[in-house]
């Protein structure tokens, strides 16, 4: 029989964060850098947990450049070769920058050659849905070939993903199934789980696991990002909010005199026709294509948006990013902004 779970789950808008005592007099008090050891690798890690993702106008080495500065992290997309992505592995944001594959045997390939020329020390396993036989022994095989290699895997929404994909060796799981700004999976297949339920059930999870949650997708505003965070996300992935800048990629159009950047999800039909020749048979287009208003330069974006996250933190008394799920109590809302002179 077919079963219903009658809690109500949440995504991002439904909830606020309630404010609280804090002892941070500035937001300058803030440490956003947050130090990681990683289960299955042993290998360390400091930065600002934050990550462009594998987006092929996102996960590029003119975002990661920027990125870097502030010591935030790139998950480079798929579609550079290896000696795309040897040639720039001198210059000094490499270091900020982290490989991503596919499971077939030519990404694995790939992956293979760049971890032992380059000697990766971190690299992300991605595909749609991550929950399924092929991609747990892809872990597992990448895993026993690599033991000191960090590995995300993803994407998964659901505790029993998270520790499927955990037990198989992975690091840091990566949450997040139909939520992306240019994403049409839900409505495609009707398949999905809201953001925020998603990171708080699995992040309970993972934590007892001794790994790590990426929060993928559905971020709009910095405020989503804190609450991603406070949710228990070790990590918050960014495609959208990083979109429409003079790095990130897509076609730059002008419109009655308005500017313009193409923005698009990787399983739409223009990614598919650009990189595969096309939409196979079987499957269905899962994504959008949408014109961003041009933002230009990456950086300023960036800055606002850590000052948001600094901000949240100082709200609720939290010194560090890892402090913030002990500091948060979230409140459902049915209306958090308000919107009278627009969003
Ligand atoms: P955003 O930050 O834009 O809300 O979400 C970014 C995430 O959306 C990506 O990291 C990836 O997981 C997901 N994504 C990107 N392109 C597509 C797509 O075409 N279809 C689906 N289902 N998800 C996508």
């Amino acid at each position: 029989m077919t079963k219903i779970i009658n809690d109500l789950k949440l995504d991002f808008n439904n909830v606020l964060i309630k404010p609280r005592y804090s002892d941070l007099n500035s937001r300058q008090d803030v440490v956003l850098e947050r130090e990681f050891c990683f289960k299955y690798s042993k290998q360390r890690l400091t930065a600002v947990p934050i990550l462009a993702a594998n987006m092929d106008t996102i996960g590029r080495f003119q975002v990661a450049k920027v990125l870097a500065k502030f010591n935030m992290l790139t998950v480079l997309h798929k579609f550079y070769s290896v000696s795309d992505i040897v040639g720039k592995s001198r210059e000094a944001y490499f270091k900020n920058c982290i490989v991503s594959s596919g499971i077939r045997d030519q990404d694995l390939d790939r992956l293979y050659k760049l971890i032992k020329k380059l000697s990766l020390k971190i690299i992300c396993l991605d595909v749609a849905n991550g929950y399924t036989q092929r991609f747990l022994d892809t872990v597992k095989k990448v895993r026993k070939d690599f033991p000191k290699v960090t590995i995300i895997a993803g994407n998964v929404a659901t505790v029993e993903g998270c520790r499927n994909l955990i037990r198989s060796g992975a690091d840091v799981v990566k949450v997040g199934i139909g939520p992306g700004s240019v994403c049409t999976t839900r409505k495609k297949t009707g398949v999905g789980y809201p953001q925020l339920s998603a990171i708080l059930e699995c992040s309970q999870q993972v934590h007892k696991l001794g790994a790590y949650v990426i929060s993928d997708g559905g971020c709009v505003v910095s405020g989503d990002v804190a609450k991603a965070f406070c949710a228990g996300a070790d990590f918050v992935m960014l495609g959208g909010m990083f979109a429409g800048h003079y790095e990130s990629g897509g076609d730059l159009v002008v419109e009655s005199g308005k500017k313009y950047k193409v923005f698009y999800g990787m399983s739409s039909d223009y990614a598919m026709e650009k990189y595969y020749g096309g939409v196979a048979d079987y499957k269905s287009s899962e994504g959008k294509v949408v014109k961003v208003e041009y933002r230009g330069r990456l950086e300023k974006t960036v800055k606002d948006l850590l000052a948001g996250v600094r901000s949240a933190c100082t709200y609720i008394g939290a010194k560090t990013i890892d402090r913030m799920p002990q500091q948060a109590v979230f409140i459902k809302v049915s209306n958090q902004l308000n919107t009278v002179f627009g969003d």
